[in-house]
């Protein structure tokens, strides 16, 4: 490579990070580095003469893919090519996300010479994908899963119970007189009160439930693997922290109390909007018969 100048100048010109790795040793440490490209400096931060000679394994990190290295270890020990997104570690220690091109370079007599790696920076890009997903699942007031996600929640874990034959509750949430709360401390006020619900309801979560923000000022809350017994104690332990509770809305300590409806799966649902709809129905009538209150789905 470097005997040709041009193929040099084009690999030193090249916006990719090019790598080039010795054939052994691949098992301890993994094969060793034996030319690096100006934009391998560039993105990763170290001088060519810290890593040449240096195992390729130390750009792996805590958050590099094991099967994507089972993978390219693999694909080094059979001499094949292989394309696959792995993480590697700046000199600082930050993480780069690599979408990486490693193949084989033979010599005239077809044997494995070295292997050349071509690695492009994913890093922006991966960000932007999980900020966007994010933006489209989490509501930004609450941060918790938003209408649409929770539905989707919801659906799959009501298919898993129903094939499974497992219980499946969910719980119906709303807060009492909310209006209430924006008149007397505005719509800034009504915020806070439902972010510091959220946070409430989920003091009383074991790790499979999930709460989602339906709309407005009610949440509904997701109970894999729970009858309707232990739902209903579920929801009495929400009931009774939200009413022990005081938020803190401008200087002024206020509690807020929420009627709760609980629908367990029933052979009779089709879909989870069956459930759904009962867990709404009993919340009404909690509101009925006063508010602050839990009623079971019939
Ligand atoms: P009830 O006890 O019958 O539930 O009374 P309520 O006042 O809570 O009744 P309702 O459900 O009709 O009112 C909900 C109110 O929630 C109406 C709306 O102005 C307010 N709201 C909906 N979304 C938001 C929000 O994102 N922020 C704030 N601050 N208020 C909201
Ligand atoms: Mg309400
Ligand atoms: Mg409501």
């Amino acid at each position: 490579m470097r005997e040709n100048p041009l193929y040099h100048s084009l690999i030193e010109h090249a916006n990719d990070i090019v790598m080039v790795l010795d054939t052994t040793p691949l098992e301890e440490g993994g094969p060793l580095i034996v030319y690096v490209n100006p934009m391998f400096e560039t993105l990763m931060g170290y001088r060519k003469e810290d890593v040449i000679g240096q195992s390729a394994a130390m750009l792996n990190g805590p958050e590099t893919d094991r099967h994507a290295r089972y993978k390219i270890r693999k694909a080094l020990r059979e001499g094949n090519e292989i394309r696959t997104e792995i993480v590697n570690y700046t000199r600082d220690g930050d993480p780069l996300w690599l979408d990486i091109n490693l193949f084989p370079l033979h010599d005239k007599q077809g044997k494995v010479e070295y292997f050349a790696a071509i690695e492009r920076d994913l890093t922006e890009q991966k960000r932007m994908q999980a900020r966007l997903e994010k933006m489209a699942t989490i509501d930004p007031l609450t941060e918790l899963p938003n209408r649409q996600h929770i539905l989707k929640l919801a659906r799959r874990e009501f298919a898993r119970s129903q094939r499974y034959h497992r219980p499946f509750s969910i719980l119906m949430i709303d807060i009492d007189h909310f209006k209430n709360i924006n008149d007397e401390h505005g719509h800034a006020g009504g915020d806070l009160v439902l972010r510091e619900l959220g946070k409430l309801c989920s003091m009383e979560l074991r790790d499979p439930d999930v709460l989602g923000r339906l709309g407005g000022e009610e949440f509904v809350l997701l109970l894999p693997d729970t009858p309707k017994s232990n739902a209903v104690y579920v929801a009495e332990r929400i009931r009774q922290r939200l009413m022990d509770s005081l938020i803190q809305v401008d200087k002024k300590s206020i509690r807020v109390t929420a009627s709760i409806g609980v629908a367990a799966l029933d052979s009779k649902d089709e879909e989870f909007a069956n459930m759904l709809d009962r867990a709404d129905t009993a919340m009404y009538e909690a509101k009925q018969a006063g508010r602050n209150q839990v009623k079971i789905a019939a």
